[in-house]
């Protein structure tokens, strides 16, 4: 769907930002490949008996400013190249949020939805025992993505402490409570989504109530930000998973809606089955038709390259919150600004996620548990720090955000560098 390969497109954008950023030619050098990609293959038992084969990554994109982190994604369109553009993009998310942390990512090409609950405990066991030497609390945290979740990294942990014959909590975030997971971690991408577009709100002065929002993805992230919104009086007229969507003009209750997809399994035709059917009325939609709505705010929360050259003209929504990590593909991200449709980039709005496994990573590490007005207080203050000093760039320097992002990020991972190395000697300074 996306308009060229994923990674180039996200090299490409480092390049073209770097440049006009004034960045230094060695910091976009670093980070043109990976400092390291693992590929394996893993072999899984199946529950009938036979042994099923899977590829699996995982890349340490890039260290300067700390272990790599990043989560694994489970999902039949995983590639290498997929993966890579995902670590490189944790790399600048890491750095525009100032966590003390370089990006990775892994995946796996798999459809966990096919997989009984025993054969996607083997394929993760499986993937750790592939990845134990790559890994680790001071290398490479992993952390949940698409189609894993907190199951999945308790069983990763396990088996990651059960190699190397200690407890090792800080390999891993997002993991169970009692496995030393955070409270608020399973929040934190909806709720950081939810800061940031609040923040944007308070200075052009959007007012909740007057705003439509439609929601694409209604997984951990969209449910939570959509929810959010909801209580602070935003309106959520549209809201979609990957079998379908639901349209209604005076708003959906996000809570009703989650509880019909957890017993349904999905959004489409399930609203209905309940009491809410009486309170609202909906019609079906699909997923392409969400994107195009005209509503007030837009939330992608679900894959990347679903905004590309195709439909960007028939987008009318006038702000975009990227929820999903590059749903715009960098041609339509041009698109998007000649259009004068303002986007909260993926680098700054899904950050929560990631600083609340930092909050996990430091928990763990400290061995002393915070509580989740602490955690939530926190989060709060990261993102409006970074929102912060990327509204200032973006005024000062007549930038879109998400440009003023990536030049704060490469100018940090561009300092870390030059404090690490030896490029004063050598240029005999
Ligand atoms: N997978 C999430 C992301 O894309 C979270 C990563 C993490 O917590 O390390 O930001």
């Amino acid at each position: 769907m996306s308009d060229r390969n994923v990674f180039e497109d996200a090299v490409t954008r480092v390049e073209r930002i770097g440049l006009d950023a004034g960045v230094a030619p060695e910091t976009v050098d670093a980070l043109r490949q990976p400092g390291a990609l693992l590929t394996a293959d893993l072999a899984v038992r199946m529950d009938d008996g036979s042994t099923r084969h899977f590829v699996a990554y995982r890349c340490r994109y890039n260290d300067a400013l700390g272990p790599t982190k990043g989560g694994i994604r489970f999902h039949p369109d995983v590639t290498r190249e997929e993966v890579m553009a995902l670590a490189l993009w944790m790399t600048i998310k890491c750095a525009v949020v100032g966590l003390p942390y370089g990006g990775g990512k892994g995946g796996v090409a798999v459809d966990p939805k096919g997989l009984s609950r025993l054969e996607l405990e083997r394929l993760s066991r499986a993937y750790m025992r592939a990845m134990a030497d790559f890994v680790g609390p001071d290398t490479d945290i992993p952390a949940p993505d698409v189609y894993t979740n907190a199951r999945i990294m308790g069983w990763m942990a396990d088996e990651y402490e059960a190699i190397h014959r200690k407890k090792t909590p800080a390999v891993i975030t997002g993991k169970p409570i009692l496995l030393g997971g955070s409270l608020g971690r399973d929040e934190a991408t909806g709720r950081g989504a939810f800061v940031v577009i609040q923040e944007y709100a308070r200075r052009v002065g959007l007012e909740p109530e007057n705003t439509r929002v439609a929601v694409q993805g209604f997984g951990n992230a969209g449910y939570h930000v959509a929810r959010l919104l909801q209580e602070a009086g935003y309106r959520i007229v549209a809201v979609s998973d990957s079998k379908g969507g639901v349209y209604a003009d005076e708003g959906f209750d996000i809570e009703s809606l989650w509880e019909h997809k957890q017993s349904a399994g999905k959004v489409e035709g399930v609203y209905c089955t309940g009491s809410v059917c009486e309170v609202v009325e909906h019609r079906k939609i699909s997923n392409e038709e969400l994107l195009e709505l005209e509503v007030d705010l837009l939330v992608p929360a679900a894959l990347e390259g679903v905004i590309t050259t195709e439909n960007a003209g028939r987008i009318r929504a006038p702000l975009i919150a990227e929820v999903a990590n590059g749903p715009i593909t960098a041609e339509a991200d041009s698109q998007m600004r000649e259009r004068h449709i303002t986007v909260l980039p993926d680098v700054l709005t899904n950050a929560g996620g990631v600083t609340v496994s930092y909050f996990e990573w430091s928990q763990n590490r400290q061995g002393y548990a915070w509580t989740l007005e602490e955690v939530r207080e926190r989060l709060e203050r990261v993102l409006t720090r970074a929102f912060d000093g990327l509204w200032h760039l973006h005024q000062t320097e007549k930038v879109s955000i998400r440009d003023a992002a990536y030049a704060m990020a490469l100018r940090r991972i561009g300092e870390a560098i030059e404090a690490e190395g030896t490029r004063d000697y050598f240029s005999g300074d």
